[in-house]
């Protein structure tokens, strides 16, 4: 299997921040180490492997030219409301596939076990339907985008900051995506 990770943002795109976070810099942690273990099993490529721009149109030319048979796409959520007392803080992971793709939902539904794992104690969010995500629309590929947290809630915050657990959510990450492979075959 083809396998495309894509590490949103980059350079000098941030993407969501908060404190000393920046969304790109923990995506792509993510992204490597879902890389190296992936990798031992199939083929993996990144549409960016350093801080660099990739502009959404060059991710999805990547994923369609190399033919990938998937694409995951990595970002980390933000939730700009100001928190207010009795508010709860937004939290937990959640993944966004394009309504007119039953594959894309079947993987989805394959990895949300290990996706909800990032943060045990936080409930998943969901499986969510969107048009409007670039990424999901004009990949040719069965394609998700995961939300791994969200980098201004103060626990997961406080987990993006350390490496190590970047690296523990990329190969769980890896994990999730395998067992999907190991269902797929299992089901021709
Ligand atoms: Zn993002």
């Amino acid at each position: 299997m083809k396998v495309c990770l894509d590490p949103g943002h980059g350079g000098p795109d941030p993407g969501a921040m908060f404190r000393a976070l920046r969304e790109a810099d923990i995506v792509l942690d993510m992204a490597l180490a879902c890389l190296s273990r992936l990798q031992l099993w199939h083929c993996v490529a990144l549409t960016r492997t350093s801080d660099v721009y990739v502009p959404l149109a060059d991710r999805v030319q990547i994923a369609n030219w190399w033919g990938a048979d998937l694409f995951v796409s990595i970002h980390t959520n933000a939730d700009p409301d100001p928190d207010k007392l009795g508010m709860p803080e937004a939290k937990g992971e959640e993944i966004w596939i394009h309504p007119e793709s039953p594959i894309a939902r079947n993987m989805a539904e394959a990895i949300k076990d290990h996706v909800d794992s990032f943060f045990m104690d936080h409930h998943f969010r969901g499986i969510k339907e969107t048009t409007s995500l670039y990424v999901l629309k004009h990949t040719t590929m069965p394609a998700i985008l995961v939300e791994v947290g969200f980098i201004d809630n103060i626990n997961e915050h406080q987990a993006f900051s350390n490496p190590v657990f970047r690296r523990r959510i990329g190969v769980q990450l890896a994990q999730g995506i395998l067992l999907y492979d190991k269902g797929k075959q299992g089901a021709v």
